[in-house]
């Protein structure tokens, strides 16, 4: 599983990162960091980042 960030939808409001902070940061401007782009998520961080993509308000994320 990959995960694909629409970067123009988010608006920063931080619940992926509460859910999976191995995989998603905020930087010092509040912009969305993605540790795994275009990368396959390891098993052990699967459900975690599956709970990200469940808890962005704004369907910025999405499984791929
Ligand atoms: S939860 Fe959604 S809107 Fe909030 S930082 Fe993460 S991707 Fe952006």
């Amino acid at each position: 599983m990959r995960i694909i960030a629409d970067y123009d939808r988010c608006e920063g409001h931080g619940l992926c990162v509460d859910q999976a902070p191995e995989v998603f940061d905020l930087d010092d401007d509040g912009e969305l960091v993605h540790h795994l782009e275009d990368q396959d998520v390891p098993a052990a961080l699967e459900e975690a980042a599956g709970r990200a993509v469940d808890s962005c308000p704004v369907a910025a994320l999405r499984r791929a």
